[in-house]
């Protein structure tokens, strides 16, 4: 089978970065963190001074912005390069305001449906190792794994 689609599905701090890079790396394929999308749509609004509490505002902007994620460009531990509006913001997503609202921000209805979007359209090239919560169960339900 080529080009496969490969989901993997788990709850915080379950392996899901260690066995996903291990198995794209084994495979030849790119492996996508979608933690990183929900990031950069927190680090986006905090950086806009939207209110995070605001989800009709918070979920026009996750519609609107437009994210690269390529494969990795250094070896600090990043496993994805993540570019926003031509800003390499890998490390501006991993900070502590962040970390503290991107749960929130997650739960916004708006915000995960055009999220899924952007994961799906990432994922019809194939040739990927992809990882999250709802990978499996709700993004792509039609993985080949
Ligand atoms: O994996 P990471 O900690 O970077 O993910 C950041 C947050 O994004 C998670 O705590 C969760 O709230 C959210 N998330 C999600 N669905 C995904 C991936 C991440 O809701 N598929």
């Amino acid at each position: 089978m080529e080009k496969m689609k490969i989901a993997i599905d788990g709850p915080a701090a379950s392996g899901k970065t260690t066995a996903g890079l291990l198995l794209a790396r084994r495979l030849g394929y790119i492996f996508f963190d979608t933690g990183i999308m929900y990031r950069v749509v927190t680090w986006a609004a905090l950086e806009r001074g939207i209110d995070v509490l605001n989800e009709k505002e918070v979920s026009n902007l996750a519609r609107e912005l437009e994210i690269e994620i390529k494969p990795p460009s250094k070896n600090d531990g990043r496993v994805n390069d993540v570019i926003v509006g031509g800003k390499d913001v890998t490390l501006d997503i991993r900070n502590s305001l962040v970390n503290q609202n991107v749960s929130q921000v997650s739960t916004y209805f708006g915000v995960r449906d055009s999220l899924t979007l952007k994961q799906r359209s990432i994922a019809d090239k194939g040739s990927i190792v992809m990882a999250g919560r709802d990978i499996g169960t709700v993004v792509l339900p039609d993985a080949d794994f």
